[in-house]
């Protein structure tokens, strides 16, 4: 019996210590995944901020800070170019300009065939750089970490905050905004860039949603596939065919498939229906390149013309790299002719530079170099490898001239700021019917916008 017993009370002893132990082993599994959770809830919260209608916004606050009285956002109105012209489109519209079935990227004849008494309001964006650039001022009183993605879109990092504050923290800058600058903005809250992205776009205007991972299935599936960010219109119907046609759709599709058909585009959409985004956070100072293009009134046959125009483009391309207060030491060109062929070219410069005749004068170089005579549809020009205009090296290569003509430049900036776009124009543009300064913020500008974010 003694030797019966005593196994088995030793058996149940260790049995008893080993449930312990499990028991105990558990609970400190569970405290470290709680410890995990409370670190990643108190470590990563990333807030997207999109300014609604932005430049209908940034325009109707402008005219309220000048005294005029109407109040554009609440009249059927849009902002666009000049009518006239073949690239006069509708760049926003009011929420009254909504009801008559008015969407961006319309052209002004159309938008005016659906509404005839619609305000068109031409675009300003002098005034859009200044609100923007406040807007990136006042979110940076709240994080130092704010990734611009394009002119009414910011990405906020905190680093100590928790997800039980994070909406609250959300809804006092929509507020916050709203009273210091008088117009609207979604804020979207999450743990990574996409699903903050993705969240501020669920309900438009003037609100605050999260999608954190653990909302994915019920807030972000039920969506159309074209609404997942990166899903444009060539890839939509390609997913339509496949029976796919919303993203819980995509995600609950085979990978593999999906990676075999639309190779590095497909895994990256099919992670961002799962939610997975793990790219870097970017500060300001990442804007890769900044760039102007316009499609023109006529094709152009000749060298003179498509320098003048080259000249317009570099107007803002240079004025805008000032003020972000960066230098850059490549240019390139971008020539479409009439059958929608393209040449791409640039050039390494052996200095930095902000300096517009500098720009002007490279790019025209690589047009006269590489234009093969066919008339041209579209021109655009672009600057790269940019460098805090504070923190460039002074170069030998870089004469008096150069050095003079940048601090004119600053000159001109400050009278156009203060006067208008077309206070001070090259003499070029005097006596003809070009237009001084071409172009300004379409989206596709911004190389975060359309290809990571
Ligand atoms: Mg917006």
């Amino acid at each position: 019996m003694f030797y019966i017993i005593l196994p088995y009370i030793t058996l149940k002893n260790i049995f008893t210590e080993k449930i312990a132990l499990l028991k105990s082993l558990t609970c400190v599994i569970i405290m470290l995944n709680e410890h995990k959770f409370d670190k990643k809830d108190a470590f990563m919260i990333v807030m997207h901020i999109d300014v609604n209608s932005a430049f209908l916004s940034w325009t109707a606050a402008y005219e309220m800070q000048t005294g005029i009285e109407r109040d554009i956002l609440k009249i059927p109105s849009v902002i666009g170019g000049n009518e006239k012209n073949r690239h006069g489109i509708v760049l926003a519209k009011s929420i009254p300009a909504k009801e008559y079935k008015i969407q961006t990227g319309m052209s002004l004849m159309e938008a005016r065939r659906l509404c005839p008494n619609l305000f068109v309001a031409p675009p300003n964006y002098q005034v859009y750089v200044r609100a923007s650039k406040s807007l990136r001022e006042y979110l940076n009183t709240f994080t130092p970490d704010v990734q611009v993605f394009s002119i009414d879109e910011c990405f906020l990092r905190f680093t100590d905050l928790g997800r039980s504050k994070a909406l609250s923290l959300a809804h006092g800058i929509r507020r916050g905004v709203y009273d210091n600058f008088g117009y609207t903005v979604n804020v979207g809250v999450s743990e990574n860039k996409l699903l903050a992205k993705q969240a501020g776009d669920l309900e438009k205007p003037d609100k605050c949603h999260t999608i954190f991972s653990e909302e994915v299935e019920e807030k972000l599936w039920p969506l159309p596939i074209e609404n997942l960010f990166m899903v444009g219109r060539k890839t939509k119907p390609k997913l339509n065919r496949l029976g796919i046609y919303t993203i819980g759709d995509l995600a609950r599709s085979n990978y593999n498939m999906i990676s075999s058909l639309f190779k590095s585009h497909g895994r990256l959409i099919y992670n961002y229906a799962w939610g997975r985004d793990d790219s870097t956070f970017k500060r300001r100072d990442a804007i890769k390149s900044i760039g102007n293009s316009s499609t023109l009134k006529f094709d152009v046959t000749d060298t003179e013309t498509a320098h003048a125009i080259i000249l317009s483009l570099v107007e803002m391309t240079a004025w805008r790299l000032r003020e972000s207060e960066m230098t850059c030491r490549v240019v390139s060109i971008r020539i479409k002719d009439k059958d929608f062929n393209y040449i791409l070219r640039q050039k390494k410069l052996l200095y930095f530079t902000s300096c517009t005749n500098e720009i002007y004068k490279n790019i025209c170089i690589l047009f006269d170099r590489y234009w093969n005579k066919r008339p041209v549809r579209q021109l655009g020009v672009s600057v790269s490898d940019l460098e805090l205009a504070n923190f460039q090296q002074l170069s030998i290569f870089k004469d008096r001239n150069i050095l003079n003509n940048e601090k004119l430049d600053k000159v001109v900036d400050v009278i156009r700021e203060k006067y208008g776009d077309t206070s001070v124009i090259r003499g070029v543009f005097a006596n003809n019917e070009l237009t001084p300064i071409l172009g300004g913020y379409p989206e596709d500008e911004y190389p975060d916008m359309s290809s990571t974010l």
